[in-house]
């Protein structure tokens, strides 16, 4: 028999299209690009903030758990309904994108995929810099919940870096608009940037506006070969210390660069021990001097190769390549699991030798890629969830990954975020006031706990990172 609240929902959403409840719909919508699977109790596609504001205010009053999702490519577990309750689609608010030209600002809906916004603003002229390597399926509101990154953070920043403005739903079901179309705004507290990587723990996004910049001029990119994966994190501070910024620098690990190869080549050399791809853009005067002297540097530190393509197919075909990544180690074994603890950029080589370790200690399948220009790496596991003896010791692996990146003076996340899977080792990085401070917010926000609760903070005496069943 349907309980009270799923009787109150049908009249919100009265097309039976957009209200799922079959077990199967259930079970797609019970898992994201992480490890767990969960099951919701209901799916709802809203296609306006109105509907999404009425659902608010329903599970306000019911005490159901809404789960805001984008298209599930969350790495950290972000989306899943590990309480039941609703899962709340956002992929059907997709109709507004709008490029502002006057005011270099785009406003777009929530469902609207990332790479659409760039083409959009390509052909004005303009730039939106943030790219995910997931961003031809992940959504914009998405990218904003996660503050997503990608390989141009280096230069360009993240998403939150371009978010102007927001319109949210509140957990008790009120719309509000932060910010807006300026560039500038200091009125009051910047609650733009506090739902910016909120993870929908504060409120569901139905309205983003994004800021613009003019496109770069020109655009080079090098492919740099090494023998040795602890000279190709030297030759990454290197380039940074000679006063070069990049637009992108990728590294990829010999692991990565097999899978790649066997997945689809693109042509990386297989016996490499590590590859840089690095992206110079801007002046193209300034870039050709840059070219010379990265190649200059990287060389100098021990790199075998240096090729150059300024070709914008080969460029595209470089790139392309190192999309592949994720997907190409994923085919290594059925469970793949995908970190990224970051490190100040002096700690790469370190915290390189530190995974060479943890690879040898817990005889784990660990390959590294990632945006090693801005220390953000991605240690990747390649495993099977169904070896639990196996299991206990890639548990013991990302728990050693996670406390190595604190010890060196980094980060648990850059930009997946903390979900379900970096929530048990909140406290260490932030401390017991630091974890208290951010609670006693997402109380003050949500004190029913209806906005994708489960996520983020610890539970109670929750210190480990369990995987096995
Ligand atoms: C192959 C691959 C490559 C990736 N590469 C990168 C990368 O380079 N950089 C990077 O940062 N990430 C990367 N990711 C991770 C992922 O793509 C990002 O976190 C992305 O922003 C998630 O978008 P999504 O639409 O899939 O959101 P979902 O996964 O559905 O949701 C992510 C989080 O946002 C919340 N959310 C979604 N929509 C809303 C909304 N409208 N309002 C409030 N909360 C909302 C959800 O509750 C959840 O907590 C990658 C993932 C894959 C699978």
């Amino acid at each position: 028999m349907n309980k009270q609240w799923q009787i109150e929902l049908e009249k919100i959403i009265k097309d039976k299209k957009r209200l799922l409840s079959n077990p199967a719909d259930l079970l797609s919508y019970g898992f994201d690009g992480s490890f767990g699977q969960y099951q919701p109790e209901r799916v709802v596609q809203p296609i306006n903030r109105e509907e999404v504001a009425d659902i608010m205010k329903l599970a306000n009053t019911f005490g159901v758990p809404v789960y805001p999702r984008g298209q599930a490519t969350c790495l950290s577990g972000g989306p899943l309904p590990v309480r039941g309750g609703i899962v709340l689609d956002t992929c059907k608010m997709k109709d507004k994108l709008t490029i502002d030209s006057e005011n270099l600002t785009a406003t777009v809906s929530p469902g609207v995929i990332t790479s659409k916004i760039k083409e959009a603003a390509e052909k004005e002229g303009f730039f939106y810099p943030p790219d995910p390597s997931s961003a031809h399926v992940s959504t914009i509101g998405g990218n904003v919940a996660e503050n997503s990154g990608g390989p141009r953070g280096l230069k360009y920043g993240v998403t939150g870096n371009y978010v102007l403005g927001l319109e949210v739903v509140t957990p008790q079901g009120e719309i509000i608009r932060t910010g807006g179309q300026t560039i500038k705004n200091v009125t009051g507290y910047n609650l733009t940037q506090l739902l910016v990587g909120s993870e929908g723990t504060l409120g569901v996004i139905t309205e983003v506006t994004l800021r613009l910049i003019p496109k770069p001029k020109s655009r080079v990119s090098l492919l740099v070969v090494f023998d040795d994966l602890v000279a190709s994190g030297k030759a990454i501070s290197g380039i940074l210390s000679s006063g070069i910024m990049p637009s992108a620098m990728e590294i990829i690990d010999q692991h990565c660069i097999n899978a790649v190869e066997r997945h689809k080549p693109a042509g990386y050399p297989v016996d490499a021990a590590a590859i840089l791809l690095i992206e110079l853009d801007g002046h193209p005067k300034a870039i050709e001097e840059e070219m010379v002297e990265a190649d200059r540097i990287c060389r100098e530190i021990g790199a075998r190769e240096v090729q150059t393509a300024s070709d914008e197919e080969d460029q595209k075909k470089l790139w392309e390549a190192r999309k592949l990544v994720s997907p190409a180690i994923a085919k290594i074994k059925p469970t793949k699991i995908s970190e990224d603890a970051t490190v100040p950029r002096s700690k790469i080589p370190e915290m390189f030798e530190r995974l060479s370790e943890i690879r040898e200690k817990y005889n784990v399948e660990l390959v590294v890629f990632g945006h090693a220009g801005d220390g953000n790496l991605h240690p990747n596991i390649l495993t099977d969830k169904r070896d639990q003896e196996e299991m206990k010791r890639v548990e013991m692996a990302v728990s050693e990954i996670f406390e190595s990146a604190i010890e060196v003076g980094g980060t648990l996340s850059g930009e997946h975020g903390i979900g379900t899977m970096k929530a048990p080792f909140m406290e260490k990085e932030l401390g017991k006031i630091g974890l208290e401070m951010m609670r006693r917010v997402k109380e003050a926000w949500d004190p029913n706990d209806v906005m994708n609760p489960g996520k983020i903070f610890p539970q109670d005496g929750q210190t480990k990172l369990v995987l096995t069943e």
